[in-house]
């Protein structure tokens, strides 16, 4: 099926080419002004228009095919005006392909309030603290008409509405971008979690009609497509809520009301409830629309994620962890400042095709962490992003090829379980 989410001609479709029975699970190809994403496909993170220590021509080879950077963090620095006189995002950072940007609701409210920035997937090992920092200065206040904050740079203050969101994100100009919401934790109260989701209703309208005025004064722009973001934590009927209300929303224009064009699925998840959440939400958005999860990137969850409706993903654990020496292998993760890596005079994994894995060893990678030298953090990099990239793309081929079951199968037999969700 095919379809054009907004008015003909608009460069963004999406179109799905395999789809099993009995299973949300589809592959398909998203076209954007920037060039197609074929998927289900991992996005990597470069939250402040780079992804940390690699050249985005190296993400480019190791198969990247798209990058999402952070609304929040361009817009204090250096300012959603840079991007714009740059010509957008993918030019101004070097990046021959489509972008997307994450609207800053997250980041207002986590950096602000004095989350931690790793939300842990799994409440059992959630401690509060993890969640609010005990004695940090409250830095964020949350009303019906948006966000006041404090910078994490300066101190200076600023305000998030939906529309200073969807300003900012024309501005820096990714082909993707998303709505403005209101994102909580596990660990609110349900009365909390019900406001929190109306509140998002509610500026997930003005984000269509702030998109809707801004897409067409700037119609000289390349096409940028809004997704909708889904909320409503662990508590069944309110994602189905959420869905519902998120497919059905448009935008007040009497004359040509205006939908989304795709769909991010948010909040903090449980891991041992992240499948029966997706199915709750995917079972309700409308098929034809792409759908995005945030910040889940650890392999056992993508397989979750694909097998239950997921088109892409986006997760900065691949690059954070590779910065502290940790990398994937096909039996689980290794750690290579470990002692053990010495003298292991082998690639990090010997299935990987990477660059790091075709011409460096463990024991060399060993000795350039100890010695803090910064080429540790690309080699690191370059291997764990190939690696997640990679897992995605045989997932897509094996959906294709009709036999995706058998290939989870293989992978899980062999890998060790390790948690992860993470969003900078
Ligand atoms: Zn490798």
């Amino acid at each position: 099926m095919r379809i054009n989410a907004l008015p003909s001609g608009n460069g963004f479709t999406f179109d799905i080419s395999h789809a099993p029975e009995k299973s949300l699970a589809r592959a398909g190809t998203i076209s954007t002004p920037h060039g197609d994403i074929a998927t289900p496909a991992f996005i990597p993170v470069g939250t402040k228009a780079t992804v940390k220590a690699v050249l985005p021509e190296t993400m480019k080879e190791l198969g990247a095919q798209a990058l999402l950077s952070n609304a929040y963090h361009l817009y204090l620095q250096p300012g959603p005006d840079v991007l714009d006189e740059a010509g957008g995002l993918a030019r101004f950072m070097n990046w021959p392909g489509p972008t997307f940007t994450d609207s800053g609701g997250f980041q207002v409210l986590s950096l602000g309030v004095g989350f931690k920035k790793v939300l842990a997937m799994d409440a059992q090992t959630f401690r509060s603290d993890d969640v609010i920092a005990g004695n940090k200065e409250r830095l964020a206040h949350v009303d019906d008409e948006g966000v006041t904050f404090k910078s994490h740079i300066d101190g200076s203050m600023h305000r998030f509405t939906p529309e200073v969101s969807m300003q900012v994100q024309h501005q820096i100009g990714a082909d993707i971008i998303f709505a403005f919401d209101e994102c909580t934790t596990l660990h609110n109260t349900r009365r909390y979690q019900e406001k929190a989701l109306e509140r998002t209703r509610l500026w997930g309208i003005r984000c269509l009609d702030e998109h809707q005025k801004l897409t067409l004064e700037r119609s000289q722009k390349p096409y940028q497509a809004l997704y909708g973001v889904i909320q409503g934590a662990q508590y069944e009927d309110l994602r189905k809520k959420a869905a519902t209300d998120m497919a059905a929303l448009r935008s007040t224009d009497p004359d040509s009301p205006i939908g989304f064009d795709g769909f991010g699925l948010g909040g903090a998840l449980d891991k041992k409830t992240l499948g029966t959440i997706l199915t709750w939400m995917n079972e309700i958005l409308p098929a034809e629309k792409p759908r995005h999860l945030l910040g889940i990137g650890a392999p056992e969850d993508l397989f979750v994620g694909v097998e239950n409706g997921i088109d892409t993903f986006d997760c900065v654990l691949a690059s954070r962890i590779a910065r502290t020496s940790a990398v994937y292998t096909m039996v689980g993760r290794n750690n290579l400042s470990n002692a053990v890596n010495r003298r292991a005079f082998e690639p990090i994994d010997d299935e990987c095709d990477c660059y790091t894995c075709k011409h460096y060893t463990k024991a060399y990678l060993h000795h350039v962490f100890r010695g803090k030298e910064m080429i540790a953090a690309t080699l690191a990099t370059i291997h764990n992003e190939r690696f997640i990239v990679r897992l995605v793309d045989q997932m897509r081929a094996a959906l294709v090829s009709g036999d995706y079951f058998e290939f989870k199968e293989q992978f899980m037999g062999r890998y060790k379980h390790l948690s992860g969700q993470a969003r900078d």
